[in-house]
């Protein structure tokens, strides 16, 4: 069941399955939230037509609407968090039923108001698309709610049949809500994947070069960090690596390859960056990461790997440290390049920092 299987995904997986869905139908919202603010000023005729003449007395209730409807769009021009603009959207559409309750209230003959309500339902249709379904579905049953309080001023001329009515077409339309978010989990599954296989290296579950551009800026090749995040940069490579394609086949280099991806991945933090460089060349960028620590985890990986054995075949790595602090990223990746250089100069499997770093 996608509820299990959305409540079971981690935390920011559910969130970025959320603002992405919420993003999907932003266009679609917006021209949502502006056609129901449209077509409630437009019903100020409807109440014409009802009293038979300029219905002044609901004119203040269908225009101050105007409003929190610019709020509204100033908003979403502004903030791109679903979990805020869900709400405003809610909100914005609850006003419009707070609104025809009270210019309900003021006319002569409420015999209309469920009429009134079949349009609310569709808007809360159309609201479901963007919305997480835990979101709508409160949303959509204080519907209930509204209908129950503005009872107490209004006196619905049938307040059961108001009720038989709106109660399932709210059941209705949240289980139409929740197959939606399941069809939409899918595409979104799918999504992820392909994502994955465009910026992860097929070989070795690494990022690949696709996922380094992804943290440059094209313009200047400034990493894209927090502002003023400094990082050290480890480029490493492993030694004789020719050798053991020569020595065990092809296969069993892969497997070594395969293999060091991983040792890579469980050295380094949730936060840090590890990309398949070249061949057999490695580059791990670690936002935030002090040139002495960087160091440290270097010659762990260093240990690691040359502790590990793969069906008796031994590798040794070398490493480059440089330290980013800002500007183009590639004048500190060639400064670990020259790092490396220099640990590969001096024997190989060891760690060397750039003089400048
Ligand atoms: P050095 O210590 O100087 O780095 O020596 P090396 O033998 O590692 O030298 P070099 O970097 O020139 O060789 C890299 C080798 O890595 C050559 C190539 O056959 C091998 N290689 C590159 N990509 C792959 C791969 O995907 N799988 C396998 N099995 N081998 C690869
Ligand atoms: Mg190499
Ligand atoms: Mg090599």
């Amino acid at each position: 069941m996608s509820k299990d299987r959305i409540r079971l995904m981690p935390k920011e997986k559910r969130i970025d399955l959320f603002q992405s869905k919420y993003e999907y139908y932003r266009r679609f919202i917006s021209g949502l939230i502006t056609v129901s603010t449209i077509s409630y000023f437009a019903f100020f005729f409807t109440d014409c037509g009802i009293f038979g003449r300029f219905a002044s007395e609901t004119v203040l209730a269908r225009s101050i609407l105007v409003v929190p409807y610019i709020l509204f769009e100033i908003m979403n021009r502004k903030v791109k968090d679903y979990r805020i603009m869900v709400i405003a959207m809610y909100l914005m559409i609850h006003m419009i039923i707070w609104g025809t309750d009270w210019a309900t209230y003021l006319l002569p003959d409420r015999q209309h108001a469920i009429s009134g309500m079949i349009i609310m339902n569709l808007i809360f249709v159309g609201a479901g698309f963007a919305a997480p379904f835990h979101y709508s579905l409160i949303a959509h049953a204080l519907l209930i709610v509204d209908i129950l309080i503005a009872n107490l001023f209004i006196h619905y001329d049938n307040l059961p049949m108001m009720l038989l009515f709106n109660v399932p077409c709210v059941i209705a339309i949240c289980v139409m809500h929740y197959l939606m978010q399941e069809i939409f989990l899918e595409q979104y599954v799918t999504k992820c994947k392909l994502k994955d296989m465009a910026v992860l290296d097929q070989l070795t579950g690494v990022g690949n070069r696709n996922k380094f551009k992804e943290i440059v800026d094209p313009d200047t090749g400034e990493f894209l960090l927090r502002e003023n995040e400094k990082a050290s940069i480890l480029l490493m490579d492993i030694d004789y690596f020719k050798n053991v394609n020569d020595k065990f086949g092809h296969e069993k280099g892969d497997i070594v390859l395969e293999r060091m991806g991983r040792i890579l991945q469980e050295s380094v933090r949730s936060t840090d960056y590890v990309i398949r460089w070249g061949g057999e060349e490695f580059l791990i960028v670690m936002p935030g990461c002090e040139i002495e620590h960087a160091a440290r985890v270097a010659e762990l990986i260093r240990k690691k790997i040359e502790d590990s054995d793969c069906d008796a075949c031994h590798v040794t790595i070398s490493v480059g440290i440089s330290s980013y602090r800002g500007g183009d990223c590639h004048i500190a990746i060639r400064e670990a390049d020259e790092a490396l250089y220099q640990a590969k100069k001096n024997g190989r499997n060891q760690v060397v920092v750039h003089p400048f770093a």
